[in-house]
């Protein structure tokens, strides 16, 4: 096998070579500053930035200055959740997220409990879904603000984000949506949904790292934050620091592809993930977590049950593949996602996450499917545990 087939696309997506095309200009002799608008070189950058403002805006439904660009989604959902828990700390310290969040909201929230800040995580149920009754119980006079993601990013599962906007909206309550997975996969129009604030990221959806944005919503007075970084005046001083031209730039062309191409491909997707799943589900002791929630396209979260997910990546060297989250794959605790919808530990230990993207093509997907077959018959045959499971010892 001499190419290896990328499955890892919700951990980073390849740069699309539309998006290095577009970029190239401001890596090399377009390298002005944009905030110095006094000579040529800082005008280009400039209008670069705002062309990319109005790509990512019309990619959201939002307008242009309701763009703020970041450093990427864990940027983004630091200044929503500290800016906001700063700014309102006299208003009110509640607020409510959920257990199966990325990491970059829950230890946000870890540290704002140890400022002061009081936090319900809703739990959510065998699929990963969290119950709207609950969230709306779970509101309080004092709550600032409900942070839930669109998708998550080891199962992708989504929460039904029109409708807990609906309820944050009801009860007068702040919504931060952490949308990095959804964007650029899904629709989103949000001058129909209500969400307050949302978070993304470029390298999610064939873009560059390290650049992402913050949609505030501006018609509202209600979306006030204190900005993390202090310094320039950049963003009208939301966000301090001299703009990723390159990065921004290439942000905004991934962001103008997605408006043109993300339904056909998440068509193709779709059809390439029920393939995979409707083979891979034969395979005896196979779960399929999530399976009973809206979805992600793209994404297949599988517990090979009797098995170890390392011994099954070790045997497949050619494909790029995850036990979960790359922001924890160095931490030795199982998925706390998949904890939270009720798996075991042993379960979890058992998980792979396939995530196709742009580039998977449908000879790879069957590679896959036969590769995964022989490995997953391979290993259990080896294994003691299966043995005695299939004797009905277990
Ligand atoms: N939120 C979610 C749901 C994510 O999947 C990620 C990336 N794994 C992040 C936030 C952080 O994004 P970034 O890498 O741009 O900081």
């Amino acid at each position: 096998m001499d190419q290896i087939i990328y499955l890892d696309n919700n951990a980073t997506t390849p740069l699309d070579a539309r998006v290095l095309e577009s970029m190239m200009p401001y890596l090399t002799q377009e390298f002005g500053n944009a905030s110095s608008l006094t000579h040529r070189f800082g005008r280009r950058a400039h209008e670069a930035i705002q062309e990319a403002r109005v790509q990512v805006s019309d990619l959201l439904g939002a307008s242009p200055d309701e763009i703020l660009f970041t450093s990427g989604a864990t940027e983004s959902v630091n200044t929503a959740l500290k800016g906001v828990f700063e700014a309102y700390s006299r208003v009110g310290k509640h607020f409510v997220t959920c257990v199966s969040e990325h990491k970059s909201v829950l230890d946000t929230f870890a540290y704002l409990e140890r400022k002061g800040a009081i936090v319900t995580y809703l739990e959510v149920d065998g699929s990963g879904e969290i119950n709207l009754d609950e969230l709306r119980n779970s509101i309080r006079a004092d709550t600032v603000m409900v942070a839930l993601m669109a998708a998550n990013n080891e199962t992708g599962v989504c929460h039904p984000i029109e409708s807990i906007a609906e309820i944050a909206r009801e009860k007068g309550v702040l919504f931060f949506c952490d949308a990095t997975q959804w964007i650029g996969k899904q629709g989103i129009d949000l001058q129909k949904v209500p969400i307050d604030i949302l978070a993304m990221s470029a390298h999610k959806l064939y873009g560059p790292k390290g650049v992402g944005a913050l949609f505030v919503r501006r018609k509202s007075k209600r979306t006030v934050f204190t900005p993390l970084f202090h310094g320039g005046s950049q963003e009208n001083h939301h966000r301090a620091g001299t703009y990723n031209v390159p990065g921004i730039v290439g942000l905004g062309q991934a962001c103008h592809i997605a408006v043109e191409e993300m339904e056909e491909e998440r068509a193709r997707l779709a059809a390439m993930k029920f393939v995979f799943e409707s083979n891979v589900s034969m395979l005896p002791e196979v779960q399929i977590n999530g399976a009973g929630a809206p979805r992600l396209a793209h994404v297949s979260n599988v517990t090979f049950k009797y098995l170890r997910a390392s011994e099954v990546m070790t045997h497949l060297p050619y494909i790029a593949l995850s036990a979960g989250s790359a922001c924890v794959s160095g931490d030795r605790d199982p998925s706390h996602v998949l904890l939270g919808m009720g798996l075991g530990a042993d379960e979890v230990k058992s998980t792979l996450r396939f995530s196709f993207g742009r580039f998977n093509t449908d000879d790879e997907c069957q590679t896959v499917i036969a590769s995964l077959r022989k490995c997953i018959s391979d290993l259990r045959d080896k294994s003691p545990i299966w043995q005695l499971f299939t004797k009905g010892m277990l």
